[in-house]
């Protein structure tokens, strides 16, 4: 059974248009998957790691009405034929594959990717991660887009868990791959820098996003980091979704 994120008493398999990143604006289907290895501060999908009874800290922890969550609450049970048929109400043919990190499910997802490239070749499969699982081959084989989201320091992540050394390698040679940083302040940039240059990844690769769950925030980082992105020749990426949605689950 795959563990995909619970909203409304429904997995949250939804349509919408991919809100980040190199495909910013394309109608896509997100199947968002529960569970992540890592605990970043400002996370907005804390619904999919943050449980009850642990000591992960977040941002909203100062918030008097922030509860962490159940997983009894949070997470769906579903079959690969479950999946399937959620994705086959829409015609899209363009999948995200999010989470929390879906690449923990990884050997369950195998079987699914295969028969959705069965029942169409055309799908186009892309897979958004924290960068810190390296994929197995027969997943690769059936990806075609990687839109990896390496954390920095403003995640508050020990280093040793959010830069994996031999998953970062993977991703940096695989011609499948994006980068997308997300950025807090202009001090982040040099942590960027010492990454890419580590890892020979280029600049057309990389994605940097202002770091926020609110336009007005958003809007606030944009200035500076538009300037940084000119600089260094790398991509700006907005925050679409929440410019037009705001801060909302399922869209
Ligand atoms: S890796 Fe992604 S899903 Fe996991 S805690 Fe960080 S931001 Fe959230």
């Amino acid at each position: 059974m795959l563990q995909i994120a619970q909203l409304h008493n429904r997995p949250e398999i939804f349509y919408s248009i991919q809100g980040e990143g190199k495909n910013i604006g394309k109608p896509s289907i997100f199947i968002r998957l529960s569970l992540c290895n890592l605990y970043c501060y400002w996370c907005d999908t804390d619904y999919t790691w943050n449980w009850e009874n642990t000591d992960f800290v977040h941002q909203n922890d100062k918030l008097p009405s922030y509860r962490k969550f159940k997983p009894t609450e949070s997470i769906m049970q579903l079959t690969i034929e479950q999946v399937i048929t959620e994705i086959q109400q829409y015609s899209c043919q363009n999948l995200v594959f999010t989470g929390g990190e879906p690449l923990i499910q990884q050997k369950k997802l195998i079987p699914l990717l295969v028969k959705l490239k069965t029942l169409n070749p055309s799908y186009h499969i892309e897979f958004e991660t924290n960068g810190t699982i390296s994929p197995k081959s027969e997943l690769d084989q059936l990806v075609n887009q990687y839109n990896v989201s390496l954390k920095l320091q403003n995640s508050k992540v020990n280093p040793k868990e959010r830069l994996k050394t031999q998953a970062i390698e993977f991703f940096a040679q695989s011609s499948k791959s994006n980068f997308k940083f997300v950025v807090d302040t202009p001090q982040d940039i040099d942590e960027v820098l010492e990454i890419i240059q580590k890892y020979a990844i280029s600049p057309e690769k990389v994605y940097l996003m202002p770091q926020g769950t609110n336009p007005q925030i958003l809007k606030e980082k944009q200035l500076w980091l538009v300037e940084i992105c000119k600089k260094y020749l790398f991509n700006y990426t907005d925050r679409l979704h929440i410019l037009i949605y705001g801060d909302k689950r399922g869209v």
